[in-house]
């Protein structure tokens, strides 16, 4: 079976929330309440044990090269996006395509196209989910093994098996695992175990109206995602950078099923910059901790044999 995964690309996230709610709906998820957070116009805040995708609005005080008004959009007309469709979706048909030419001179002046026009300011939305990481820390820190890893390559909770511990809550260097207060057990993404066996993609990926999630086989996503940052940085996105697509990029987790296609830092969006999986420590803890074992040894026999010879 081919390693499956997600591929992210935020710079096609419009924050519809599109995906939230499909995953939801599939996985009958209770409500978070919605809230306004308070501090933007997001209104679940995290992922969580009831929010097993998110998408994250970050608000940005430069501009993004490239990032348009409505005003674009409504002049794109029916074209608009066609060209970021790369897996032959048909194009959205509400949204940008139902607003007639005409309104465009509704639309004010300072909804303009031009960085001026928009000020020093940009959005940075993204679709955040578990990582289904290669080398999983909630996985390694699981003692009933309940977490095991799919024929798709995805990290897999069983609940059945989940007593409740908390362990993988720590182990995990995202904070993706979250347990539900009802009882106690942990939850998170399954990348739609069950429509993946189904022969069908995931409800998020399925319900993106812009192909900001596009589903398929790893090998396939990292060559496409590739090729998007090329074509990001020759239009001015100088920024544009991969987040986990590989163990090379991504040691410490080696690697992620689920990477992401950012325009600034991974710490602007809320992602550590060098994460890495609690386990992979134990090793190295352990060998140090033998060396001072034994160097305290040769100490020790070092004072009996001066001892010995005074
Ligand atoms: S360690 Fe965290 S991000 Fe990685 S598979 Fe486990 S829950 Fe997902
Ligand atoms: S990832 Fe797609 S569905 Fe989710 S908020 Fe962004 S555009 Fe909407």
């Amino acid at each position: 079976m081919q390693e499956m995964g997600f591929f992210t690309d935020t710079t096609l996230c419009i924050g519809c929330k599109a995906c939230e709610v499909a995953c939801k709906q599939w996985n009958q998820l209770p409500d978070d309440g919605f809230s306004l957070t308070g501090m933007s116009y997001d209104n679940t805040g995290t992922l969580g044990a009831s929010t097993w995708r998110h998408v994250a609005f970050v608000e940005r005080t430069e501009p993004l090269p490239g990032q348009g008004s409505p005003r674009d959009g409504i002049e794109a007309g029916a074209g608009a996006f066609a060209e970021l469709r790369p897996l032959g979706q048909p194009a959205p048909t509400s949204l940008l395509h139902d607003v007639a030419p005409t309104h465009l001179a509704d639309v004010p002046a300072a909804l303009g196209p031009s960085q001026q026009a928009l000020g020093k300011f940009s959005w940075l939305m993204m679709s955040d989910v578990c990582k289904h990481c290669e080398r999983a820390g909630c996985l390694e820190a699981c003692p009933t093994g309940a977490i095991l890893r799919t024929e798709f390559g995805s990290v897999y909770i069983q609940p059945d098996v989940c007593n409740g511990c908390g362990y993988c809550v720590s182990a995990c260097p995202f904070g993706v695992v979250d347990r539900r207060e009802d009882d106690g057990r942990a939850w998170k993404c399954t990348l739609c175990y069950d429509r993946l066996e189904g022969g069908m993609v995931p409800a998020c990926a399925k319900a993106c109206p812009t192909a900001s999630i596009q589903f398929g086989a790893l090998e396939d996503l990292r060559e496409r995602a590739r090729g998007r940052v090329e074509q990001l940085r020759a239009r001015g996105v100088a920024g544009a950078r991969l987040y986990g697509e590989s163990a090379a990029s991504q040691p410490g987790t080696e690697g992620l099923h689920a990477f992401f296609l950012l325009c600034d830092r991974p710490e602007v969006y809320g992602l550590p910059p060098d994460p890495v999986v609690p386990t992979a420590k134990i090793v190295a803890s352990w060998r140090a901790m033998a060396t001072g074992v034994l160097s305290l040894a040769a100490l020790a026999l070092g004072a009996v044999l001066s001892a010995r010879r005074a």
